[in-house]
């Protein structure tokens, strides 16, 4: 048998990548690498290899695995806030409508609507489902009877570290296990 390691598509093959310290770089995105890019900073010497992929690549010279895992040499001061991006938005309201609490056709909703001076930002916009975002329709809460469940915040890393735990990505490399903090509660 061969170790499916050993015919994974490189391009199916990205490095998570940690900190100095041996955490992630980022947790929301996940910090993770093409194999190109993991195998270029490893020849310029600006990461150490944590763990590998059974699987090689050839040059004319060597062959050599897929880094699996690796850590930058020089510490990166990681940002005290998560991007501003839908998945992170998601996260944030733990993939439930803020109006109704449903878990299914979830959508984004200007708090104050962009038609009443509303703007795109962490403080304004909601994850409504489509049945509330469409009740709400171009009505601020108050107008439409519809309070929010939490009010809408700017995350930190950190809320977001602690609602992630519940929603792990779907890609996890065995070798990633060690590194990643939801893996505990996955195998509990
Ligand atoms: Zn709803």
């Amino acid at each position: 048998m061969y170790h499916p390691d050993l015919i994974r598509h490189p391009d199916s093959c990205p490095a998570l990548v940690l900190n100095a310290d041996y955490t992630p770089l980022s947790y929301y995105p996940l910090s993770i690498w093409p194999w190109q890019t993991a195998i270029k900073a490893v020849f310029l010497d600006r990461v150490a290899i944590v763990a590998e992929y059974e699987r090689e690549v050839r040059s004319p010279t060597a062959k050599i695995k897929l880094p699996s895992v690796i850590a930058l040499k020089q510490y990166v001061r990681p940002s005290a806030f998560p991007a501003f991006t839908r998945f992170n938005l998601f996260l944030r309201d733990k993939f439930e409508c803020q109006y109704c609490g449903a878990g299914h056709d979830l959508t984004f909703d200007h708090i104050i609507p962009r038609a009443q001076g509303g703007r795109t930002t962490w403080e304004n916009v909601a994850t409504a489902c489509a049945p509330c975002n469409l009740r709400k329709g171009g009505r601020t809460p108050k107008q439409a009877g519809m309070p929010l469940y939490l009010e809408a915040i700017r995350p930190t890393n950190w809320q977001l570290q602690e609602h992630g735990r519940r929603f792990p990505p779907n890609f996890l490399h065995a070798t990633w296990r060690d590194w990643l903090y939801w893996d505990v509660e996955l195998e509990a």
